[in-house]
Parts: C-alpha cells; sequence; structure tokens
C-alpha cells in the first residue's frame, strides 16, 4: 500500500487525501488515517513566526518554520514568502499537508474600510459584504487564507475600547452584519477563488468585560448568554462560518476558553459547528493566571477537553498535548476529531489542491479603484448627523470657513484602530484636503488649535484669529485611532480637556460652530453639545479618509447614518442601551444629577431632508402560530431633497414569563426616497423568529398574548392566540 492511500473499509474505493475527485470527508479520513500523534498535534497549533521585513533573510526565517506546523500568524503580506514556506509544507512535510495563514483583517488590508462600528450606522449590510469580499481578495494575493474578523461582540460599555472592532449593542444588528461579513470574506458557500475563511469572535460575551476594562471577567447570567451575547454568533454559524476564536473572559467564573458549555455544547453539539475554534493569543496558558489551572500543562488539557481546537502563539499544544494523550487526560479520539476539523477547514478553503498564491505586483493587488470605492461609499454613509440647528450644514458655496482642530489635517488617526499596514495613510485624504477639494480654496482657513491631548494653549490665539474672519467655524476634534481598539479603554468618553477648552474658547466669537468629530466610540458630549449648531459624526473612515465628510459638509452628500450605539448623556450613565429590560418603576431609574435618557439613542440620525412617517397597518391584528404577519408603514420625503432612510422595526412583549426587554430590534431595511414621493417599507414578522424568546438553556419558545410593533413613535398591536 502506497504512503498515500488506503483501501476504506466495506468497499473497494481506493480513497488518496490528494485527490480531489474524492469528497471532503473522505480525504479527511484518509489522512487522519495516516498520520502520527505527532503530527496531529503539529496541526493544532498556530505558531507566530514575525513578518518577512527582511527580503534578504527570507531563506532563514523559512528555515525556521517547521514543515509539519497547522497554522502561522503575521507572516506579513508578501505573497512570494509565503509561498516559500508553503512550498516547505507541502514538499517538506511527510504528508505534504498545507499550512493556513491567518492574519487580522478587520476593517481591511491595505484598503482600510471605515471602523465596524461605522459601517453598523451604515445600516448596509451589502456595503460589508462587498467590503469584506474585496478585502478577501487583497488578503489572499497577500498570501492570507484566513482572517480574525469578524468581531461579533454585543458591546454595551463604550468605555471599552473593542467597541470600535464590534457592530455596537444590539443583537440583531451584530447578526445580520456578521452574515454579511462572513458572506463576503467566504462567499454565499464557503470557498472559491480569492476567498478565505471567517472567524467569530470573540467566544462569548467578551464585550460584557466589567467596568468596561478589557480581558477582565464578566458576569453573565444564562438567559443574558442565550437571549443577548449568543445570537449574532449563532447568526455567523448558519452563515457558514469556518472558525470561531475563544475569549479572553471568564463567563461568571468559566473562561471562555475552557468553557465545555458555550465550546461543546452550544457551537458543536447544538449548532452543528463542524469547523474549529482557535484560542485568542495565549489563552490557553492565561488560563493559570485566570485561577482555573495550576501550570501550563492543565490548562491545556482544561481548554482542549473543553472543545478548543487550535493553540494561538502560545506553543502549549505543542509542548504538553501528545504527553496529556499518553497520561490518557486527554483521548486520541478526540485529537483525531479535532485535527478533523482543522484539516476540514483547510479543504473547504481549497488549500490542498491549490496551495499557493499568485505572485502579483502591489499595483495589481492593492488599493484598487473598486476597493477605495467601496471604502468611501460606507463612509459616507456611515456618517451621523447628530445635530443640525437653523440649517447650519451645508455649508453655503459663500461662507467663509474656519476648520481648526487637530484633526483637521490628520490622516493617520481617521485610520482606524486595525490598521496594520500604516503606509496607507499617505492615500488618504485630510479633512481639510478633501475640503480644498469641495470649496473653493480662498473661503477656507486653517490653524491646528491644540494637539488631541495635553495642555499646550499656544495655539488658541491662531485659532480665534482666522476664526474672527470667518463665517462659520469648522472645528474637527475627536479620537487618536490608538485610543480605541484592543487594551484601549477608557475610564471617561469625553474629549480630552484640552480640546473642550478649544471650543469654550472660540464659542466666545459668537460664530457658528460645526462639530466634526472621528473617533471610534460613542463619546459624552454633554458640555460641547449646547455649544455647537451642528455635530457631525464622521468615526474613522480608513483610507476613504476625509473625502466623505467633505461632501456631506458640502452638501453633495445627504448623511443617512444612524447609531448603533447609543451615546450616553454622560459616562456615569453607563451602561445604558436602547434594550434593557423592563423595570418595576420604570420613572424611577434615573439619576437625580442628569437626564434620564441618552444624549442620543440608538438609530438617532438627522438627514437634510425630512421623513414624515405614515400609519402602521397590519395585514391582520390577531394571529395564530403558524400564521404569515405582514406590516407597512408609508414613508414620505417632505423635504427638496432626496436621501435615504433607514426603518428600524422593533417589537416589545409587554408581559411574558420573563422580564423582556423593553424593545428588541427585529429588521432594518434602508431605501433612497426622492423628494416629495412616498415609500412603502415593509415587515414580514415570522412569529416564531420575531416574537418567540429563548430561554436560559436556548430553547426557542413563543408565548400568546400581546406583541406592539414599534417603529419611530408608531406603535401597532397584534394578539398571538392559541
Ligand atoms: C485579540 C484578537 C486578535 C488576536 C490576533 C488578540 O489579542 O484579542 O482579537 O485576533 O490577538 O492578533
Amino acid at each position: 500500500m502506497s504512503g498515500t492511500q488506503i483501501w476504506a473499509q466495506g468497499n473497494s474505493e481506493k480513497v488518496s487525501y490528494k485527490d480531489a475527485n474524492f469528497p471532503i470527508e473522505k480525504r479527511i479520513n484518509d489522512l487522519v488515517s495516516q498520520m502520527t500523534l505527532k503530527e496531529k498535534v503539529m496541526q493544532l497549533n498556530q505558531f507566530l513566526l514575525g513578518k518577512n521585513n527582511n527580503p534578504n533573510n527570507m531563506g532563514g526565517k523559512v528555515k525556521r518554520v517547521p514543515a509539519e506546523i497547522g497554522s502561522l500568524i503575521y507572516t506579513g503580506i508578501d505573497p512570494v514568502f509565503r509561498n516559500a514556506v508553503q512550498r516547505k509544507a507541502m514538499e517538506e512535510s511527510r504528508l505534504g499537508i498545507p499550512i493556513i495563514f491567518g492574519y487580522d483583517v478587520i476593517h481591511g488590508l491595505k484598503t482600510v474600510y471605515s471602523i465596524p462600528l461605522a459601517q453598523a450606522c451604515s445600516w448596509n449590510t451589502e456595503l460589508t459584504k462587498s467590503a469584506s469580499a474585496m478585502a478577501a481578495k487583497e488578503s489572499k494575493l497577500s498570501g492570507i487564507d484566513w482572517t480574525f474578523s469578524p468581531m461579533v461582540d454585543v458591546a454595551r460599555d463604550p468605555r471599552w475600547g473593542r467597541v470600535a472592532e464590534g457592530y455596537g449593542e444590539d443583537p440583531y444588528t451584530n447578526a445580520q452584519f456578521a452574515i454579511a461579513a462572513v458572506k463576503g470574506y467566504q462567499g454565499d458557500q464557503f470557498g472559491g477563488e480569492f476567498k478565505i475563511a471567517a472567524c467569530l469572535k470573540h467566544f462569548v460575551g467578551y464585550g460584557a468585560s466589567e467596568g468596561g476594562r478589557d480581558y477582565v471577567y464578566t458576569e453573565i447570567s444564562k438567559q443574558t448568554l442565550w437571549d443577548t451575547y449568543l445570537p449574532s454568533f449563532e447568526a455567523g454559524i448558519d452563515a457558514g462560518a469556518a472558525t470561531v476564536m475563544s475569549a479572553f473572559n471568564d463567563i461568571s467564573g468559566v473562561p471562555a476558553s475552557s468553557n465545555h458549555y458555550t465550546m461543546t455544547k452550544i457551537l458543536k453539539e447544538k449548532w452543528q459547528h463542524d469547523g474549529f475554534i482557535v484560542s485568542d493569543w495565549g489563552a490557553v496558558q492565561q488560563l493559570v493566571a485566570q485561577g482555573v489551572a495550576e501550570d501550563k500543562k492543565e490548562a491545556v488539557a482544561k481548554a482542549f477537553n473543553a472543545g478548543l481546537e487550535m493553540d494561538m502563539a502560545d506553543k502549549v499544544y505543542k509542548s504538553y498535548l501528545e504527553e496529556l494523550v499518553n497520561e490518557g487526560k486527554v483521548s486520541l479520539g478526540n485529537v483525531d476529531e479535532a485535527v478533523k476539523r482543522v484539516l476540514r477547514v483547510k479543504f473547504k478553503l481549497g488549500l490542498f489542491d491549490h496551495p499557493y498564491v499568485p505572485e502579483l505586483t502591489d499595483n495589481e493587488r492593492y488599493l484598487l479603484p473598486e476597493y477605495l470605492k467601496i471604502g468611501e461609499q460606507i463612509a459616507e454613509e456611515s456618517i451621523v448627523l447628530l445635530k443640525n440647528e437653523n440649517n447650519t450644514l451645508p455649508l453655503a458655496k459663500s461662507k467663509k470657513v474656519a476648520v481648526i482642530g487637530p484633526l483637521a489635517k490628520d490622516t493617520e488617526n481617521l485610520l482606524g484602530c486595525w490598521a496594520g499596514q500604516g503606509e496607507v495613510k499617505d492615500v488618504a485624504a485630510s479633512i481639510y484636503s478633501a475640503l480644498e477639494k469641495e470649496f473653493k480654496t480662498n473661503q477656507l482657513s486653517y490653524a491646528k488649535g491644540c494637539d488631541f491631548d495635553g495642555d499646550d494653549i499656544g495655539g488658541f490665539a491662531e485659532a480665534s484669529n482666522i476664526a474672527q474672519d470667518a463665517d462659520v467655524i469648522l472645528l474637527c476634534l475627536g479620537e487618536k485611532a490608538r485610543w480605541t481598539g484592543e487594551s484601549s479603554s477608557r475610564s471617561t468618553l469625553s474629549l480630552p480637556e484640552i480640546q473642550e477648552q478649544l471650543l469654550f474658547e472660540l464659542k466666545k466669537l459668537g460664530k457658528p460652530i460645526v462639530l466634526v468629530l472621528s473617533n471610534g466610540r460613542p463619546l459624552e458630549l454633554n458640555r460641547i453639545e449646547p455649544l455647537c449648531d451642528a455635530i457631525v459624526e464622521m468615526w474613522q473612515p480608513g483610507v476613504a479618509g476625509g473625502n466623505p465628510v467633505a461632501r456631506v459638509l458640502s452638501g453633495r452628500v445627504n448623511p443617512s447614518g444612524k447609531l448603533a450605539m447609543t451615546f450616553p448623556y454622560s459616562t456615569g450613565q453607563i451602561p445604558i442601551y436602547y434594550n434593557m429590560r423592563q423595570s418595576a418603576r420604570p420613572r424611577f431609574g434615573k439619576y437625580q444629577d442628569i437626564q434620564t435618557t441618552p444624549l442620543y439613542e440608538f438609530t438617532y440620525g438627522l438627514s437634510y431632508t425630512t421623513f414624515e412617517y405614515g400609519e402602521l397597518k397590519a395585514s391582520v391584528t390577531q394571529v395564530k402560530r403558524g400564521d404569515k404577519l405582514s406590516i407597512q408603514i408609508p414613508v414620505t420625503n417632505t423635504g427638496k431633497r432626496e436621501g435615504m432612510e433607514t426603518v428600524h422595526w422593533f417589537i416589545s412583549d409587554p408581559a411574558s414569563s420573563i422580564s423582556r426587554p423593553l424593545k428588541e430590534l427585529k429588521y432594518f431595511e434602508k431605501k433612497n426616497i426622492k423628494a416629495g414621493e412616498t415609500t412603502v417599507f415593509s415587515f414580514d414578522v415570522d412569529l416564531e423568529r420575531d416574537f418567540g424568546f429563548v430561554d436560559d438553556k436556548g430553547d426557542r419558545f413563543m408565548e400568546s398574548g400581546i406583541y406592539n410593533i414599534l417603529v419611530k413613535d408608531k406603535n401597532i398591536t397584534i394578539e398571538l392566540v392559541d
């Protein structure tokens, strides 16, 4: 019998894992049956190799790669290097198993797109799907097969820096964007040319980090786990996500990375996921720090036995797994099962049959015009107009504009938190240079005013001077890119004092102030909001830079973004999110010293036109299980210009066996409406999906009774009878 072939049991079919004509499962079985324990363990490791930043040293780097390794992280973005490493795996390992190359392509690779939180504010999942597909192509052509994205952690504490990486506070929104991103990266069916594997992260509950502090404990009841933190993952799995990343947090005492309930019971058994779980960076050995393992070896046993297949960067699976099998603390059957999961993803990705990637020039693979165009569109649709008193915006072409602030000529910080390929900052236009394209240059003047933080007020005088001569002040404030993202929690959401002071100073001039904000999280704006005539939230738009916001300011583009995350009135109001559970004395759930409501609610956002919502109509108002129900609402553009409107459909269930949220988003849709025209939006309710809910075991059920369907301030009541 040859080294790569066996006789399949029970029939005479000669299966070879190398032969693409056989079904994947048969190829996997054939391969695993030939692997030694050592080879199997190697498939369960992801090593850090480091970037190939010295082309002369390429050979040396390749030499250091064990040919049998399952995966590598951060090998850089050079396809030539990747192919050299891959060739070693294919030709020098006994069985020729390809390596899967992983990288954090979170909001684009070279073509950096808007941060995910901004993408959610566009309410246009198609754009996220397209951007993810383009990011996949750019990545594959850089030698990357697997991205650690999307992050679908529901996040309700904006002090947590990682809110920038996800899709906001709502489970349904996260689920819809999870589907879009997964399908963009992987294709509608997993696999195909220029497709890469997605990774849903961080499983699970990481967004509930206590106090918004990164990496800490989370307290999550089973009920909340099921109705809040799991749905976005379930949606991503249903969309075909090949892999999942475990989280750093522990869930009410049991770390997510050694959690048998979430990783095995839910993901593998209940949801039937057939891909694999990779640990977060070092999350296996961190089980020691988390206080559930005495040493690294015990950590490995706990993580692996709980269902975690691949160890990221730690090398602890490599060090201890074989020993644990030999000691009977880990079963060989489970190792085989884990290896099959890893191989399944590699086979589905086509790595066995096409292990190498084309070696194109930078110009052929990066920053292509269609990639940049999608980036501009996302950034444009994610811009949220928060305030516009007396139609201050758009800025008339006759006005002289003083452009002030640390962000006005910045590009780097517009890229957002995962813009690893730094040199693209030269592609992005600053707000100021974008304004120069929209307005006549002699309309504009510029002063920096101050830095992002610190206490140097030396630039205030110049800022006031140029503002004196202008009709309107355009103040560009916000966060540096690094103030959000991993390990970037903040105790307050306020802008640094120096930035607020600059605004107070300019306010003394009595001129209209337009505030442009670029940031990666909701901010506390209560001190400065009253001083501004208009406020535009542009988020961190990536390589689109200042172009989209300049088009909004000039009025060429009508803003259509709406918030996917609540802006609290003040930091002390956190947690505050739209779908809190109903409370005993709603009128008393407030602080004495501040308003009860947030500054800007979930789904808030203005337009340059106005939309009027008509009467909500239901096809029937009494339903039985299995019935069809369709609700419609006409929306009229009552203003003078065309605009896009997103209608958000919520339900509320005022009386059920558990206290449910005040309202829950169930559907959204964005449409363009011409001035004076009326468009009907409709929502086909799936009773089980939209009225039903899960219990603390994840079982879905639906209770008869009254349900409200809510759109803006409209409400229609539906009765579900037995
Ligand atoms: C982060 C992940 C990321 C991984 C690899 C971790 O520290 O939590 O989100 O994918 O590193 O870079």
